[in-house]
C-alpha cells in the first residue's frame, strides 16, 4: 500500500483528502480525486474499511484507468466510541445527534494514523483537503507544513449566509423562528427566517466539534467549493472578502464523471439493474419524467411517504421515485402491496428502493424535473443536466439552497415546506406536505406553459454553462490547474 510506483511522478503535488463519512461528502471528494489526479497530481484518499467497500467501483475505475489515487482505509473502532459495529457512515447512524458526535469523535484517533503513513510515504504530502467537520486534520497539515483547506459540501451561497448569521449573531435574540431575520452585508437584500438556517447543526451534544472546527476554520488556507465562478461569483466575492480565505471554485466535480458506469458507480451500488431503468427512461418522452429523491440521509415517515405517493399518482406524471425510510421499510413496503400502488401506476411510475443512480437518471434526456431536498450536490448535479426542480428542503443548508434555487437562479418552484427537521426525530405522524399540495407543486413544475418553459430554458443554460466551467480551459478547469500549481510552488 505504500507509495505511488510512477517514479517520474513523484515530484508532483501530494494531496491528502479526508472527506466526511457521509455519502454527501464522500461522493464529491472521490470526484475531487480525480480530478486532480488526471491533471497531473498524487491523492491519498483517506476512508473507512466499509466505506471502502462501498466506492469499490470508484476504486476500480481509479484503477483501471492508472490514476495516481491511492485509498487508505483506516481502521475505525466503532466499539471504542460506543457506536454499532458498522457504523462507518452517518448514514448508519439510527440515535440521532449523540451517535453523530461519537461518530465524528471517534475520526479524531485516525490522527496518528494517518501521520505514520504519510511519514513512511515516498512523497511528502503537500495539501490536505478536508471536510470542515474533521478538524483534527489542521494537526496533520500543520505536522508536515503544509496547507489545509477546507471542504464543507456547501454552496459559496449557503457557506456565506451561514457565516453571516454566525458573525453577526442574528438570531440572538429572535423569539419568532418564523420571523424573516435580514442577513446584514450580504450581496442582495435576503432573509432568512431561524427555523430555516444552520443553527440545527449547532445543538447540544456537537459542542466539541463545532468548538474546534471553529478554531480550525480560522486556520485554514483556502475553501474548496464545489460549484463555478459563472453561477455563483458574487457569493464567492463576498465570502472570500468576508473571511479573507481564497475559494476555489472547481466544479461541478460529477461533470468529470462520463458515460454510463461512471454515473452509475457514485457512492454505493445502485439496488435497481441500470440498464431495466435506461429501458424505461428511454421509453418515456423528452423533459417528461419528474425525478424524486432525498439524497442520502433525509428520511420521510411512512405518512409522509403515502402522501408523496398519491400526490404523484394524481398528478398523472411519468415518474422514478426513490424511497429511503431505513427502518421504516417494511411499512411503506407493506403499504404499497396492500394499496397495489405499483401495480396501479405501471404505466407511468418507476419505483427504486434503496439506492440510485442519481446521475445516470438526472443526465436521461427524459427527466424533465426533480423533486429534491436541495443537498447542494443534488442541486449542482440537476444544474450540470439543466433539470428544474421542486424544492423540499429538510435540515442544513438545505432551505439556503432553495433560496438560490427558486429566488436567484429562477429554475425551481417551491414545494412549501416551513420548518427544518432535526435528523433522527423526525415525528411519526408528522406530514409537512399533503398529497394534494405534491400532486399541484408538480402540476407547476412539470407544466410546460410559458413559464414553465422559461424555467426549463434557463436551466439548461446553466447546464451549458456548467459544462463549459470544467471544459479545457474553462473556469473551473482552469482553477484545479492553479490549485496543483499554487501548491506545487509552496512546497519548492
Ligand atoms: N445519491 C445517489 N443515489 C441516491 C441518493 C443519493 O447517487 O439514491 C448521491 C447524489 O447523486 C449526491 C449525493 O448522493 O451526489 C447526495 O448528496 P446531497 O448533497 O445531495 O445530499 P445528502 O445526501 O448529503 O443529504
Amino acid at each position: 500500500m505504500k507509495g505511488f510506483t510512477h517514479g517520474s511522478q513523484s515530484k508532483k503535488p501530494h494531496f491528502v483528502l479526508v472527506p466526511l463519512l457521509e455519502q454527501g461528502h464522500i461522493i464529491p471528494m472521490t470526484d475531487l480525486a480525480h480530478l486532480l489526479a488526471s491533471h497531473g497530481a498524487l491523492v491519498t484518499f483517506v476512508t473507512t474499511p466499509l466505506n471502502a467497500l462501498r466506492i469499490d467501483a470508484v476504486i476500480q475505475h481509479a484503477k483501471e484507468s492508472q490514476l495516481p489515487i491511492q485509498f487508505l482505509p483506516l481502521a475505525f473502532d466503532c466499539a471504542k466510541a460506543g457506536l454499532p459495529e458498522g457504523s462507518e457512515n452517518l448514514d448508519m447512524l439510527r440515535h440521532g445527534v449523540q451517535e453523530f458526535a461519537a461518530l465524528l469523535e471517534l475520526c479524531f484517533s485516525n490522527k496518528d494514523p494517518l501521520i505514520s503513513y504519510l511519514r513512511e510515504h515516498e512523497t511528502p504530502p503537500s495539501c490536505v483537503i478536508s471536510d470542515e467537520v474533521q478538524p483534527w486534520t489542521g494537526d496533520v497539515a500543520r505536522e508536515f507544513g503544509v496547507p489545509r483547506l477546507s471542504f464543507p459540501g456547501f454552496s459559496a451561497f449557503a457557506s456565506l449566509c451561514r457565516d453571516i448569521s454566525i458573525l453577526h449573531k442574528i438570531y440572538d435574540n429572535v423569539t419568532d423562528e418564523h420571523q424573516p431575520v435580514p442577513l446584514p452585508g450580504f450581496p442582495h437584500p435576503i432573509e432568512v427566517p431561524k427555523n430555516k438556517s444552520l443553527l440545527n447543526f449547532y445543538v447540544p451534544g456537537l459542542e466539541k466539534i463545532t468548538e474546534k472546527m471553529k478554531e480550525e476554520n480560522s486556520k485554514i488556507d483556502g475553501v474548496i467549493v464545489n460549484t463555478f465562478q459563472e453561477i455563483e461569483s458574487l457569493y464567492i466575492d463576498s465570502y472570500e472578502k468576508l473571511t479573507g480565505k481564497k475559494v476555489w471554485a472547481v466544479g461541478p466535480m460529477c461533470l468529470y464523471n462520463k458515460g454510463l458506469k461512471q454515473t452509475v458507480s457514485r457512492g454505493n451500488k445502485a439496488s435497481i439493474d441500470e440498464e431495466s431503468c435506461v429501458r424505461w427512461l428511454d421509453s418515456m418522452e423528452e423533459g417528461s419524467v419528474l425525478f424524486v429523491n432525498f439524497g442520502s440521509l433525509a428520511r420521510c415517515v411512512p405518512l409522509q411517504l403515502m402522501e408523496i405517493a398519491l400526490g404523484l399518482e394524481a398528478s398523472r406524471k411519468p415518474f422514478i421515485w426513490v424511497i429511503k425510510a431505513g427502518d421504516k421499510m417494511p411499512e411503506i413496503e407493506q403499504w404499497l402491496i396492500k394499496e397495489k400502488f405499483e401495480e396501479r401506476v405501471k404505466d407511468r411510475g418507476f419505483i427504486i428502493k434503496g439506492w440510485a443512480p442519481q446521475v445516470m437518471i438526472l443526465s436521461h434526456k427524459a427527466v424533465g424535473g426533480f423533486l429534491t431536498h436541495c443537498g447542494w450536490n443534488s442541486i449542482i448535479e440537476s444544474i450540470c443536466n439543466g433539470v428544474t426542480m421542486l424544492t423540499w428542503p429538510h435540515f442544513g443548508d438545505q432551505f439556503f439552497n432553495e433560496i438560490l434555487v427558486v429566488d436567484v437562479l429562477k429554475i425551481g418552484i417551491r414545494i412549501g415546506v416551513e420548518r427544518s427537521v432535526v435528523l433522527g426525530s423526525e415525528k411519526s405522524d408528522e406530514v409537512m406536505v399533503k398529497r394534494d399540495d405534491v400532486e399541484r407543486k408538480v402540476l407547476e413544475l412539470m407544466d410546460e406553459g410559458k413559464e414553465g418553459m422559461e424555467r426549463r430554458i434557463r436551466a439548461q443554460k446553466l447546464g451549458e454553462m456548467a459544462k463549459k466551467a470544467m471544459d479545457d480551459g474553462g473556469s473551473s478547469h482552469k482553477n484545479i490547474e492553479l490549485l496543483i500549481q499554487v501548491v506545487e510552488e509552496r512546497a519548492k
